[in-house]
């Protein structure tokens, strides 16, 4: 996998030039839903509970080990990576780094819960593997998500589609980042019950809330009544 630099739509993240890193696991906010990501890195809100809690101590195990040696494999852990290219930036849960020059390089990524139909998490690893490739110059064909509460480890191919929909998170979570506006919900309530945020977000009353629409039209009433007396 690598990004082309030819005909695509997302060298215009490239060219808009900004000081400002997204982090590789904001991406996964992203995914979820653009107002999570904007609440917890727009408006710095966060809200802990047991699952986020949990997540963050098993991050904290795993990257306090040592590296090791095993057999053909080396195991690095919590490698840091950054893309100047991307301008995202993080740590890896672990890197496997097998065998002698041609290397293979292999990213896993732990989380807490369980294995998703969505995209959400294979997005933040092969973001991860963006970064990689770009620093130290090599292909990665695949990686892996480890899933605590049912102890899986998933093979995730990064295939075209998977690049496809990492770039665009990663050009929405900036582009977002410079309107500084936090979107409305997603009409997806579903994800709202799962969400730790809910309860600041408040999404069933920022649905209900049509003031927005109201000052539109308002505003649209008063061009429409300036452009008759003219
Ligand atoms: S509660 Fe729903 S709309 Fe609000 S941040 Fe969470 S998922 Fe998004």
């Amino acid at each position: 996998m690598m990004i082309s630099n030819e005909g695509s739509g997302h060298n215009n993240l490239l060219a808009e030039d900004s000081d400002r890193f997204v982090m590789l696991s904001a991406l996964q906010h992203y995914a979820y839903c653009p107002r999570q990501f904007a609440l917890i890195h727009i408006e710095q809100v966060w809200a802990e509970n047991f699952f986020t809690a949990h997540g963050n101590l098993l991050h904290e195990r795993v990257d306090s080990c040592e590296p090791e040696q095993r057999g053909n494999v080396r195991f690095e852990r919590g490698v840091a990576v950054i893309s100047h290219q991307l301008h995202i930036n993080g740590k890896l849960d672990l890197l496997e780094i097998e065998g002698r020059p041609p290397t293979k390089y292999f990213p896993v990524e732990y989380k807490r819960g369980k294995p998703k139909i969505e995209d959400w998490d294979k997005i933040q690893l092969c973001a991860q593997a963006l970064c990689l490739e770009e620093m130290r110059e090599i292909k990665i064909e695949e990686g892996a998500l480890w899933y605590w509460q049912v102890r899986k480890r998933e093979p995730v191919l990064f295939d075209e589609a998977l690049l496809e929909v990492t770039l665009a998170a990663i050009e929405g979570a900036h582009k977002l980042l410079e309107t500084g506006v936090t979107p409305s919900p997603t009409d997806n309530k579903k994800r709202c019950k799962a969400c730790s945020l809910v309860d600041l977000c408040e999404p069933d009353a920022f649905r209900h809330d049509r003031s927005g629409e109201y000052v539109a039209g308002i505003f649209s009433e008063l061009t429409e009544s300036d452009s008759n007396e003219n």
